[in-house]
């Protein structure tokens, strides 16, 4: 029989992105279906997806009704959408909004986010606990802090049943003020150290740490950093403490949504056999957004949030590397203001070799990883990182800090690996503006001499990226962690 596992997270593509979980949360079920594991996953009635259970057919299905949940009643809506079993929390006083998933359209955080995602946690213990009727579940999976109360209120509920957490990025911990607390209807003891209680607060992600039975996170690497004052964010005493039940398995990326040979958003499309067509891609790129088309020097891109954490101000740094190896850079992201504005002065004084797109494109991402010859990804620290993955794919060699998931997923073309012919990308010291530049000197090197950079890029694309193996260790975890159905 099928393990069924209830996962819960407040993104899943193809419904709500704004990041790298979404793509997760939305890919992870399928790969785990070849394993024999059956994934349902609850996610919030945010109004785009309310307006997508309404189209094309997908009336909802019986639907499940909650009195009151945190000041208003809600529905748990079943759906299926491409290929995925959702259920769907339907609370419109706390989802049906204009604006963002957690702010609102200036970008300020919605002041009840606490209450929002309690009800996601709450909801979640409730179907896992046999709420739905004709539904079981074997397993609880719960991704980051906005499923972090869910451990919580599993733990309290009349059937247990074991859960795993996953976090995708530490740094966002959902922390709220003590006053949420009497609200969650949660035992008063479990307001404890021992508990869900965080520097005299509420702690979503803190809670979870705490309640699950199992914590992976995405990378082996990351894994490790976080249990460290460096980068466990205040919550690496937890962690090591609870050292035994933490490990890390890397994010794979969907090779179907993912793949160059039918990509519809590329100007040519071309495989491992035949990159060759990459450089109509990297032609149109040029035209479209105005750079020098000349063949002097690589052409590398940034795509990604434009945040501290992903080290955009060390690209803008490095500009005199670029610029001393004849390269060219286009910037395609959206984050803090002063790093846009940051960007868009750096693209202003280089014109012809610098483009920057403010904005979010799927489309111009897609081209970028299709034409660009490298992708630079020098975060500061890096869970995982689907950037790099989604490069080695596409053959745009990822230049990367040797942090987190992205040092678990490039091998640095430094001398041994080219003589072994086993080198996918450049690896650079993290958080250091003069390593970067020298990784991209070392790339732009190995891009003069056709011979190497196209070896480098065939081990690149033939680097498995694939949720294969991922998936299968996913399941055995899983698989561990369920307990015999009463
Ligand atoms: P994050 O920390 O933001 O989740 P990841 O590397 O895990 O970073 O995932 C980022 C995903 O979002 C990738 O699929 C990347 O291609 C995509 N992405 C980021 N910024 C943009 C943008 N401005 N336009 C299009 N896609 C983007």
């Amino acid at each position: 029989m099928a393990l069924s596992v209830l996962a819960v997270a407040s993104e899943c593509v193809p419904l709500v992105k704004t990041g790298g979980l979404a793509d997760v949360v939305g890919a992870l079920p399928r790969a785990l279906a070849a394993h024999g594991v059956a994934v349902c996953t609850l996610i919030p009635g945010y109004t785009p997806v309310m307006a997508a259970l309404g189209q094309g057919g997908r009336e909802p299905r019986a639907a499940r009704v909650m009195r009151d949940l945190f000041g208003g009643p809600a529905r748990i809506v079943p759906a299926a959408i491409d290929g995925l079993d959702l259920l769907v929390l339907d609370a419109p006083h706390l989802f049906a909004r204009q604006g963002g998933l957690y702010q609102d359209a200036a970008g300020t955080e919605w002041e009840d986010n606490g209450v929002r995602f309690a009800a996601l946690g709450a909801a979640a213990a409730f179907v896992a606990g046999g709420g739905l009727p004709g539904r079981k579940f074997d397993v609880l999976h719960a991704h980051d802090w906005q499923a972090g109360l869910a451990p919580a209120y599993l733990r309290f509920a009349a059937r247990r049943l074991a859960s795993l957490f996953t976090i995708h990025n530490l740094a966002f911990q959902g922390k709220f003020p003590a006053t949420l607390f009497p609200r969650l209807g949660l035992p008063a003891e479990s307001f404890a150290t021992a508990g869900l209680e965080y520097y005299g607060g509420v702690g979503f992600m803190k809670a979870a740490l705490w309640f699950a039975d199992h914590i992976s996170t995405v990378s082996p690497s990351y894994a490790a950093e976080i249990m460290t004052s460096r980068f466990g964010m205040g919550l690496d005493g937890l962690l090591r403490g609870r050292e035994q039940v933490v490990s890390g398995i890397a994010n794979g990326i969907d090779t179907d949504a993912w793949n160059p040979a039918t990509d519809g958003q590329l100007v040519a499309r071309f495989d491992a056999a035949d990159p060759t067509p990459r450089a109509a891609n990297r032609a149109a790129l040029a035209a479209e957004l105005g750079l020098d088309g000349s063949e002097q020097g690589p052409l590398f891109a940034f795509i990604g949030r434009l945040a501290w954490q992903k080290g955009i101000d060390l690209v803008l740094e490095s500009i005199p590397a670029i610029a001393g190896s004849g390269g060219r850079l286009v910037i395609l992201g959206s984050g803090e203001r002063e790093l846009e504005e940051r960007c868009r002065w750096a693209a202003g004084a280089n014109p012809g070799r610098i483009a920057v797109f403010i904005g979010y494109s799927e489309r111009l991402a897609r081209l970028l990883y299709g034409g660009a010859d490298a992708v630079l990804v020098p975060s500061r620290f890096e869970p995982c990182g689907l950037t790099q993955l989604i490069g080695l794919r596409y053959g745009a060699l990822p230049i990367v800090a040797r942090t987190g998931g992205l040092a678990d997923t490039v091998i640095d073309a430094n001398q041994a690996a080219l003589a072994a012919g086993t080198g996918t990308g450049f690896m650079a010291a993290p958080d250091d503006a003069a390593m970067l530049g020298q990784a991209i000197r070392r790339a732009a090197a190995a891009w003069r001499e056709p011979a190497t950079w196209r070896r480098l890029q065939a081990s690149a694309m033939a680097s498995d990226v694939s949720w294969r193996r991922s998936a299968g260790e996913y399941a055995r975890l899983l698989r561990g962690l369920a307990q015999p159905r009463a």
